[in-house]
């Protein structure tokens, strides 16, 4: 019998845990031919969430957990998820119900017809605020902009992912994690299921802007290199600048006859060395971006099949 873990982050989720357990239960009881882990990540709770999960556990071996040390964040919840899953695939979902579990039937219905990430994009967003989904539009905008790799819109972490994708995904170890850009990156066969994003069923969102904001700037600068690119483009107009500038100054000193003047000597100095200096910041740049690349020590591909054989990236 197949096996799949459904990975639960929580961090203080004491008053989600009893509707979230409840409906899980009810759900995989439903779901013949699988046999189901509930995997929770406590990810350093204040509240009585780990002592409900226990629980949980008591009554119930299909329930599993890891307990953090402290709160690491989500992103380290949802590695160390991987890490300790045992199933044959991984679903992870939100401990506050925000990711309808009725998806699963149908994301295993995909999953069995050969689909490795099955993920569930976002018709709506009850419940979050305009400025939320604003800049949560926009930056995916710029991460896409700034990025070659596709990456999904109004997708979150809710998502089914076969064994070869875990083990993919267990090979990228930064620490600074954007678990989005990873999905994308490490490619396989995706397929979209579509849903309503429910408000949360109880307690408050974990997340502020200042989080928020972090997340952001990790995403992006742990996926692309391309901000460091900002001082090149920089230092080409200004070159540009020195250049026009340079022939105008010399143009006019021959034509009118006079020597070039001490306020246009000023200029043309101000602009050959601060073009220097941006580019040689580029310069820099462009070797830093290289050695951030390198101490990521990702695999630098992963392939689908070898001979007819699925690689399942086991080693
Ligand atoms: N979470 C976590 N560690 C954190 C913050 C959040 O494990 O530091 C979990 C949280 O318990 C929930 C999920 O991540 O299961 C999503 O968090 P939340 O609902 O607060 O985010 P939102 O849905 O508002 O984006
Ligand atoms: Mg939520």
């Amino acid at each position: 019998m197949k096996k799949i873990t459904i990975i639960i982050p929580a961090y203080n989720e004491q008053d989600s845990l009893p509707f979230l357990y409840e409906r899980m239960e009810k759900l995989i009881n439903s779901i013949e031919n699988y046999e189901f882990e509930i995997l929770f990540v406590n990810d350093g709770s204040k509240d009585k969430t780990i002592d409900l999960i226990k629980e949980y556990r008591e009554k119930d071996k299909r329930i599993s957990y890891v307990d953090f040390s402290r709160n690491f964040g989500k992103e380290i919840a949802m590695i160390a998820g991987l890490d300790y899953a045992q199933g044959d695939a991984v679903i992870f979902m939100d401990a506050d119900l925000q990711d309808p579990p009725e998806l699963i039937p149908k994301m295993i219905e995909y999953w069995e017809q050969g689909y490795d990430d099955v993920y569930a994009q976002r018709k709506s967003r009850k419940g979050e605020t305009w400025l939320k989904k604003f800049t949560s539009k926009m930056y995916y905008r710029l991460l896409q902009t700034l990025t070659n790799v596709e990456i999904q819109k109004d997708t979150g972490d809710f998502r089914l992912l076969d064994r070869r994708c875990v083990n993919a995904l267990k090979k990228l170890r930064e620490s600074q994690r954007c678990s989005k850009s990873m999905f994308s990156w490490i490619g396989y066969n995706k397929k979209a299921i579509y849903y309503n994003r429910d408000p949360r069923v109880a307690g408050q969102t974990k997340w502020n802007y200042r989080k928020l904001v972090n997340l952001a700037i990790d995403g992006i600068t742990s996926f692309t290199t391309s901000p460091l690119r900002i001082s090149t483009y920089i230092a080409i107009p200004t070159f540009m600048a020195l250049v026009i500038y340079f022939i105008y100054v010399i143009a006019k000193c021959c034509i009118e006859g006079v020597v070039i003047q001490a306020f246009q000597a000023i200029i043309l100095l101000v602009l050959f060395f601060s073009g220097i200096q941006i580019l040689l910041f580029g310069i820099v740049g462009e070797y830093l971006g290289r050695i951030f690349n390198e101490t990521k020590n990702r695999p630098l591909y992963l392939i689908k099949e070898y001979n007819g054989k699925r690689e399942t990236n086991e080693n």
